[in-house]
């Protein structure tokens, strides 16, 4: 039994409450705040109409240390659950230290003036963390998330080593507009429109022959811009890694087609995403691992368009005497992510095809789930995407709060060598003890974790692939 205030009331904040609210034995006082009140108003009388209780509302800027501690210290949570967006991670992250509050997000922090993140000012807070006798759950959604701890499943029961992971991330649900983003569209295409990147140890790996260079994102592609865009997007290179390389690609360049079990082939796009940073320093053996998302023709054709008129720049430009971020006109124009869960139809499938050594042999395991955008809203009101970020958010929070991950819990032995982080306080890293500090997902147990998605509405496949590219199912949490 215990309290918990949450952060953000937008797609993802109103499954979490959702969800929360259906697991009364555990968040017995749930207070939602957020910049807007009356759409925490919204999901407390959606959370209410479904026999689900009540919940608390109240109104935060996050981006204020001091206002998230007097909210804090109003209500004295034990955990507080940040759902609102990248920006805020580090003034919630503070604000948690000052309370000894403990602290979980789903997402990296990012700068709002440039489209790159990194863990390094989030592990940063770890010694600190330590001290204070408090445990920080980073990237608690589906990806990061529950993809990690499908990595640290696989790891544990599946491998003695992992050579290779590659995350693949299928939406296959429609909307039926011509263009929209499934979750904040400002977070969303500065993701997708960076630069791309994937982390290698063996230069035989490092070829990618297995993909294909796009054309359909290409087809528009001119060298010359009427601006100048983000060096970000633009300055490709090779950067050493805890003993391997990330390697640098064009936006969208590289894709393979993939038969995502029960949706079909869908054309995949290699990306960066944020966990595959942790990832490389905790999964044992790993020579590549590369993230994939799928994108239709049409998202693809209008994003390069935006792109090339420059609706995607992220940075302040002069409009009739005022400034405006072009980026966050965008957002204005487009559909609210929310306003999609009512007409999506389709699934989503995100997993992770895992290849390593058992037992001398080599072995190909893929682990997935699969969630049905109609399926979702019946239940919780949410698109797939919206849902299977918030599942696992509430997932993290309830193995913290009832003692199965954090302090007091010893972390799992696994490759992790920090010896390249500097020591002594600040960047001291992810090497925890005592439970207490900043963790990634797949530093925890991932049994407790696996056996809550069967029960919270996320249930998972395991399947094993022979020689011959036949799949086997080992385990489905369906059944
Ligand atoms: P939305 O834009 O729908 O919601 C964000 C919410 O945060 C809104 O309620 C917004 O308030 C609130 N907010 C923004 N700024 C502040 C602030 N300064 N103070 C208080 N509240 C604020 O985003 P989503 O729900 O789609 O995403 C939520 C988070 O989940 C994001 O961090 C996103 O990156 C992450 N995510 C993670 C995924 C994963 O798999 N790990 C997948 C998808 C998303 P207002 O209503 O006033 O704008």
């Amino acid at each position: 039994m215990a309290c918990v205030l949450q952060i953000g009331a937008g797609g993802v904040g109103g499954v979490v409450a959702h969800k929360m609210a259906q697991n009364r034995e555990v968040f017995s006082r749930i207070i939602l705040a957020s910049r807007t009140l009356d759409k925490c108003k919204v999901i407390a009388d959606s959370i209410k109409q479904k026999g689900l209780g009540e919940i608390e509302i109240d109104c935060v800027d996050a981006d204020s240390v001091e206002s998230m501690v007097a909210l804090i210290e109003k209500y004295k949570p034990k955990l507080v659950v940040n759902v609102a967006l990248p920006y805020q991670d580090l003034s919630i992250m503070e604000a948690c230290l000052r309370t000894k509050t403990h602290y979980l997000d789903t997402a990296n922090y990012e700068h709002p003036d440039s489209a790159h993140f990194e863990y390094k000012e989030q592990w940063a807070y770890d010694t600190r963390y330590k001290e204070a006798g408090i445990f920080g759950l980073l990237g608690s959604g589906f990806d990061p998330g529950v993809t990690n701890v499908f990595c640290a499943y696989a790891q544990k029961h599946y491998f003695d080593e992992i050579h290779s992971i590659d995350i693949l991330d299928c939406n296959a649900g429609d909307h039926g507009y011509a263009f929209a983003t499934n979750f904040n569209p400002e977070i969303n295409l500065r993701e997708v429109s960076s630069k791309a990147r994937f982390w290698v140890k063996d230069e035989n790996l490092a070829q990618n022959t297995d993909l294909k260079k796009d054309t359909i994102y290409r087809k528009f592609e001119r060298e010359e811009k009427h601006f100048s865009l983000e060096a970000n997007t633009q300055d490709l290179k090779n950067e050493d890694y805890f003993g391997g390389q990330w390697q640098d690609i064009a936006p969208l360049a590289l894709m393979k087609e993939w038969d995502y079990p029960e949706v079909g082939v869908k054309n995949s796009y290699l990306l960066y995403h944020e966990e595959l940073e942790s990832l490389v320093r905790n999964i044992k053996g790993l020579k590549r691992i590369r993230f994939f998302m799928t994108f239709g023709e049409s998202y693809l054709t209008h994003m390069k368009c935006l792109e090339n008129v420059g609706l995607l720049r992220v940075d302040e430009i002069e409009h009739n005497g005022q400034k405006i971020v072009p980026i966050q006109v965008l957002k204005t124009l487009l559909p609210d992510p929310a306003s999609l869960a009512s007409r999506t139809k389709g699934q989503t499938n995100i997993g992770c095809f895992i290849k390593g050594l058992k037992d001398g042999k080599d072995r190909t395991i893929y682990i997935y789930n699969i969630c049905d955008h109609e399926a979702c809203y019946k239940e919780v009101n949410a698109q797939g995407v919206s849902y299977t970020t918030g599942v696992p958010a509430m997932i993290g929070a309830k193995l913290i709060l009832e003692g199965k991950w954090g302090i007091g819990v010893a972390k799992i032995p696994n490759n992790a060598d920090n010896s390249d982080m500097p020591q002594g306080g600040e960047f001291q890293g992810i090497d925890s003890h005592n439970g207490g500090g900043v963790w990634n997902m797949e530093q925890n147990d991932p049994d407790p974790f696996m056996s809550e998605l069967n029960k919270q509405g996320l249930p998972y496949v395991v399947c094993e692939i022979d020689s011959k590219g036949e799949r086997k199912v080992l385990e489905d949490g369906r059944k």
